[in-house]
């Protein structure tokens, strides 16, 4: 599933291909969208900038019209200069923006609308977020304060894969960060002090900005490494269902006891 991480790097990627470039075609396969007129609404505009928040990427017009995506679990955005062959089926492409050197293509995109820029400042669902762990004014204490206002009977790997506690983790980083920073994922959030939630946060925070500017990611501690030694101590790394996502979590029982 991409994590902000992956969504910051797109949005560069797609920025550096379409933001002052000229459009030259805008397409949108899927039947759902055969009645927005995107083509038609966003002919002859030029794109003024590419962004991301937590897991979600703006593609903003001139003329104050943005278009919104989240990936979900498995949607992708490609950059591919024109000609060469998309990675995947062209029916799987929900949105194509082509210029003259690229094609920006968005596949299994779930979430993908047309807005008024002032409207991705005032939806709830984007209002709700919490702090972009990847934004460069990452704000520690607004994280902290939101996490203490959720329910702390609240397991801290759960509490933290809730995009209104912290924007832009995801199942694998939260496994990791828990890991790095000695947290079991199974405590309850009353039990977990400030500066361990910190200290996971701490522990991610680099690792994503780096695979964000398209640096190497370390090996994973845990990370769908069911059944495996730990890499610190050789306990096997154990994996269960967690939240009411029944997302998998991962963690060594001995390092975060
Ligand atoms: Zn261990």
């Amino acid at each position: 599933m991409p994590e902000g991480d992956s969504i910051h790097s797109a949005a560069r990627r797609v920025g550096a291909a379409l933001v002052g470039r000229p459009i030259v075609a805008i397409e949108t396969p899927q039947p759902r969208h055969a009645l927005d007129r995107w083509p038609e609404r966003l002919g002859g505009r030029a794109v003024r900038s590419v962004d991301a928040r937590g897991k979600h990427l703006f593609i903003r017009f001139d003329g104050d019209l943005t278009l919104h995506s989240h990936l979900r679990m498995t949607g992708h955005w490609g950059v591919y200069p024109r000609g060469e062959r998309w990675r995947r089926s062209a029916r799987r492409a929900w949105l194509v923006i082509r210029t003259e050197q690229h094609d920006v293509v968005e596949f299994d995109g779930p979430v993908l609308e047309l807005m008024t820029d002032s409207r991705t400042r005032f939806d709830r669902r984007l209002t709700a977020l919490g702090p972009d762990i990847l934004a460069t004014d990452f704000d520690e204490r607004r994280f902290l304060e939101l996490t203490r206002r959720d329910d702390q009977a609240r397991a801290v790997g759960d509490a933290l894969l809730d995009q209104r506690n912290l924007a832009g983790v995801g199942n694998m980083w939260k496994a990791e960060g828990c890991f790095i920073a000695g947290v079991d994922p199974w405590r309850p959030l009353r039990s977990v002090s400030g500066d361990e939630l910190l200290a996971v946060v701490r522990a991610v925070r680099p690792l994503m900005l780096d695979s964000a500017a398209g640096r190497r990611a370390p090996r994973r501690w845990v990370y769908d490494r069911a059944g495996l030694p730990c890499r610190r101590c050789e306990t096997p790394i154990r994996a269960r269902g967690q939240g009411d996502d029944n997302r998998t979590t991962y963690w060594c029982p001995e390092c975060q006891a």
